[in-house]
């Protein structure tokens, strides 16, 4: 009998029968480097396969990864994660503004959007939040929980932030003033990607997926509004 390393059951063969785990860990060698070095690449490859997808056909894309095939996209949350950071060092680059920091007022405010900026990743999760609540709200008749809801938002989200990263190296390198063209078409993407995930009926559903962004994206600046007057008055 082996004994697992992970949760201790005792079991025969190569992996536990409770969880999985190997009974021996495979050794480091050529086979164990070249095999590393080629899921980075399959990672890469799956990165370009996402993104060009999610482009083309963001809502069967994304409808075959909840409902069929799980290994052909990039996690979403991981997805989401890396576009805000393509997004971060871009903008660390070539120093261009978002959305954010063209906030002027009160200085709890400026300070929250400060931070909002320059953590433009949490941002985008934080905002997902309630994107996500509207969206379960305008189609609360189709049969999608919540977080399958999240998950798809998190692909879509990401290629917004994608477009964003764009218009922003065309700031950075031109001085064009193109940063909020590129928040505008990053929201109508999600806008079309979400109607075009649920299918039918078409014109309602770019429409509700529209409002559900946009309510979405309000209900978040009011909730960070909020807790900076609740702020204020604490301190
Ligand atoms: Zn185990």
């Amino acid at each position: 009998m082996n004994i697992c390393k992970k949760c201790q059951t005792e079991f025969n063969g190569d992996f536990c029968s409770n969880c999985g785990f190997p009974f021996k860990l495979k050794p480091i060698n050529g086979k164990y480097i070249f095999d590393e070095t080629r899921s980075v690449f399959n990672l890469e490859k799956g990165i370009l396969f996402t993104v060009k997808n999610l482009f083309i056909r963001p809502g069967p894309t994304v409808r075959e990864f909840i409902n069929e095939d799980r290994t052909k996209l990039v996690k979403p949350i991981l997805f989401l994660i890396l576009c805000t950071l393509v997004f971060t060092l871009a903008q660390q680059f070539l120093d261009f503004k978002s959305e954010f920091t063209n906030f002027q007022g009160d200085s709890i405010f400026k300070k929250i959007f400060d931070w909002l900026s320059k953590n433009y990743g949490y941002s985008n999760i934080i905002m997902a939040v309630p994107i996500a609540i509207w969206t379960k709200i305008f189609f609360r008749k189709q049969d999608y929980n919540y977080y399958q809801i999240f998950t798809i938002l998190s692909y879509y989200i990401g290629v917004s932030v994608l477009i964003q990263t764009i218009f922003g190296i065309v700031n950075g390198i031109t001085h064009l003033k193109v940063v909020q063209i590129g928040f505008i078409i990053g929201s109508i993407y999600v806008a079309w990607a979400i109607g075009q995930f649920f299918e039918r009926p078409k014109r309602w559903n770019y429409l509700k997926g529209f409002l559900s962004y946009f309510l979405g994206a309000i209900t978040f600046v009011f909730l960070v509004i909020s807790i900076g007057h609740i702020a204020m008055k604490i301190s």
